[in-house]
């Protein structure tokens, strides 16, 4: 197996400014943890930019499933002479996806692209699609009441903005005052308060209040209808997400960006290889309640230079344990060994101790 991708942390200062704008998602993001908000902004010379996102296989689905959604609905708005062809359409947005990617050095494009799941795309896309066609008629025939809506609202990715604050959303379909967002994952509470938002964004856009807010489960074809709120309600929405963006801009200006670790939150934080506080949360060495953890040497590691690499023994909240790493990072490192952060190690208990090997998905940062 090759040796995982291993990057050297270069210095870098945090200074984030204010963004242009606040989407929900990034409200929430930087509610959760302000420092995880400021490092996915600040440039790193180990990546020559920004830390890149290290996307698995369902994220990319993901992905691909809302381009295909929105090629389809821009061909149903101008349709060609050709009929839509999902599974080709697919294969070009794998294709494009792919090559797009292929400078990210935390993943391997073409075989993430390679392990995509066409066929469940397509299936989710399939039920989907329905919904987008069946909008697409009632804004046609206009059996739906309404016809002064905003037409600039209408259609899939559309911009929701608040003339009145940086606020704004983009939900993914927008039909005659329907509002209509698709979810390739689990349902979450928190998507109902993200239509809902985007409801208020629509008022404050359009002058009125949407008719339907749904959410579409494209695995498992399930329709979720949110209650509109009431014209003052989502008066209110607006006005506390204003007050909460607000809030926010102070923390940036003020440099205010604390980082909160939380095990669950932390472990798909795709910048925790910089995050000092979670290192140091790491107190007895290694982070992770299942057989794949962080591991960092503790002060007591000792680390034996071999033909093939490096090996690190250490203790482990009491427990022995042994990491091979292979020639390529043991030159990165030298001699430090204190200076190792490895993500995504499986950790073997076996009667000498614990035994650290890398994974797929492993990553070394030398600080
Ligand atoms: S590792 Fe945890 S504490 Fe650090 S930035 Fe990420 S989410 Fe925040």
């Amino acid at each position: 197996m090759p040796g995982p991708p291993t990057f050297v942390i270069g210095e870098f200062a945090i200074r984030p400014e204010a963004p242009a704008s606040w989407s929900f998602s990034a409200l929430r993001g930087f509610e959760e943890c302000p420092m995880r908000w400021a490092l996915s902004r600040t440039a790193n010379p180990c990546f020559g930019g920004l830390v890149p996102q290290k996307p698995n296989r369902g994220g990319v689905e993901g992905t691909l499933l809302h381009e295909l959604i929105e090629r389809y609905e821009r061909y149903t708005r101008n349709p060609g002479a050709e009929s839509f062809r999902p599974r080709r359409t697919l294969l070009e947005l794998v294709a494009a996806w792919a090559k797009s990617n292929e400078a990210n050095p935390r993943i391997d494009s073409k075989a993430l692209a390679g392990q995509v799941r066409l066929e469940e795309i397509l299936r989710a896309f399939g039920e989907a699609s329905s919904h987008v066609k069946g909008a697409e008629r009632q804004s046609n025939t206009g059996t739906r009441s309404g016809g002064n809506r905003s037409a600039v609202l209408n259609g899939s990715e559309s911009w929701l903005r608040d003339p009145k604050s940086k606020l704004c959303g983009r939900a993914d379909f927008i039909s005659m005052g329907e509002i209509v967002d698709f979810k390739s994952g689990e349902q979450n509470d928190y998507h109902a308060d993200q239509i809902v938002f985007y409801g208020a964004l629509y008022l404050a856009a359009a002058g009125e209040a949407p008719t339907v807010l749904r959410l579409i489960y494209t695995g498992t074809n399930e329709a979720r209808e949110v209650p509109v709120p009431t014209l003052n309600e989502l008066e209110s929405v607006l006005e506390e997400m204003r007050r909460r963006a607000a809030v926010a801009d102070q923390q940036v200006t003020d440099g205010e960006l604390p980082a909160r670790p939380e095990q669950t939150k932390c472990a798909y934080c795709h910048v925790r290889g910089f995050c000092e506080k979670y290192w140091e949360s790491l107190s007895s060495g290694s982070h992770g309640d299942g057989p794949v953890v962080d591991y960092a040497p503790t002060t007591a590691a000792v680390m034996d230079s071999a033909a093939l690499g490096i090996y690190v023994r250490d203790n482990v909240a009491g427990v022995a344990s042994l990491l091979h790493l292979p020639q390529e990072i043991a030159e990165k490192v030298g001699g430090g060994v204190g200076r190792i952060r490895c993500l995504a190690l499986r950790a073997t208990t076996g009667p000498t101790g614990v035994r650290f090997t890398l994974t797929h998905g492993s990553e070394v940062y030398v600080c």
